[in-house]
């Protein structure tokens, strides 16, 4: 936001990971990706906020897009053990 208001940038890429990585640590419906998802959308609030104040926020377009879709993982499959089992890995 600093930098938004102070340098007036022309371009800025903000990549937001906190619902990412809460996702991958506590799953897609757990209510820590709710409560992350929440602050991203504060985040983003205050981005546009900033752009007010900048004087920049007519002039400027917002792509907000996520990184990736993901679904909670139930089974993993991991063929070294296998391979390891069947003598075909070393360790
Ligand atoms: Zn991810």
């Amino acid at each position: 936001m600093h930098t938004i208001k102070t340098r007036r940038p022309h371009l800025t890429l903000v990549h937001l990971i906190d619902l990412d990585d809460r996702k991958h640590y506590y799953g897609t419906k757990n209510g820590e990706a709710k409560a992350a998802l929440e602050r991203m959308d504060r985040r983003l609030k205050e981005i546009i906020a900033a752009t007010r104040a900048a004087g920049t926020y007519a002039e400027t377009t917002f792509l907000v897009v996520g990184d990736h879709g993901q679904l909670d993982v139930n089974t993993r499959v991991r063929p070294n053990i296998l391979l390891r089992a069947a003598g075909l890995q070393g360790k």
